[in-house]
């Protein structure tokens, strides 16, 4: 292609991608996602993970991701956040096209935008809880101060002011939970994604949980999470059935 016609075929692009972020945002849509694919390949093995998705998340939804063991909820929900990125397809979050960015700026960008709260917990096991939620606020560019009077009042909320310089290792699962999801709270993203976080928890700490994401919806958070949990399942707007790599149904809760 001579150079005039690639550089004009490259504004076209551009103002294609434009329009694209004005619509979107026009809709208050802040998740975009279409035509996804993702591949894991393991020796000879290639397992489509996602299989052609298309997804459209509204500012303040609610939204449940149920399926069976393998589905691809965990896979998913990475891509959603920016965590992991696609083989196919493309992904918007707040008018940002995810692969217009590098790896760096990714990685703020998740940071400010997004919190994710997994079913494993993944704290940092050489900090202890006050300072894993000092860590990403922090990272985030606030002073040490305000980080730690942040991190203190975190805890309150999740009821483990006493547990402040524990270690991730001398912490109940439940506690560990709730200290990621301070974490995953700390920079007050308007985004909040989790995967089976109540998965391996006990009913109260459950219930617990469950309180923490109906003030998140009253805060008009938009809510992404993987689960069976059906009291978190009773908070959803949107419920979505998922399996091999696919949405199989969409159930729009009316209220
Ligand atoms: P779910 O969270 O619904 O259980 P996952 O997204 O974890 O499903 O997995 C979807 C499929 O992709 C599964 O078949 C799983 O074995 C495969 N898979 C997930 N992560 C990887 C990986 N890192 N490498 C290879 N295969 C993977
Ligand atoms: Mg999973």
């Amino acid at each position: 292609m001579p150079k005039k016609d690639k550089i004009e075929k490259i504004n076209e692009e551009e103002d294609k991608d434009a329009d694209k972020i004005i619509d979107l945002l026009k809709d208050d849509i802040l998740i975009f996602a279409q035509s996804l694919e993702k591949e894991y390949e393991i020796g000879d093995y290639i397992v489509r993970a996602i299989d052609g998705v298309d997804f459209k998340i509204k500012e303040g939804e609610f939204i449940v991701i149920k399926g069976p063991s393998g589905a691809g909820k965990t896979t998913l929900l990475n891509l959603l956040s920016g965590l992991d990125s696609p083989n196919k397809g493309i992904i918007y979050g707040h008018g940002v096209k995810f692969s217009d960015l590098d790896e760096e700026s990714l990685a703020t960008f998740r940071l400010v935008n997004s919190g994710f709260i997994f079913q494993n917990y993944n704290l940092i096991s050489t900090l202890t809880a006050e300072e894993n939620i000092i860590f990403v606020l922090r990272t985030a560019g606030v002073d040490f101060k305000e980080a730690r009077k942040r991190a203190v009042h975190l805890l309150k909320k999740v009821g483990l002011s006493e547990r402040r310089e524990h270690l991730p290792f001398q912490l109940s699962a439940g506690e560990q939970q709730r200290v990621a999801i301070a974490r995953a709270l700390a920079n007050d993203p308007p985004v909040i994604f989790g995967d089976e976080i109540t998965a391996n928890l006990d009913k109260k700490t459950s219930e617990f949980i469950r309180d923490i994401f109906k003030d998140l919806k009253d805060l008009r958070k938009t809510i992404i999470l993987a689960t069976h949990d059906d009291r978190l399942i009773d908070l959803a707007d949107v419920i979505i059935n998922f399996d091999d790599g696919k949405i199989i149904n969409e159930k729009r809760i009316i209220k």
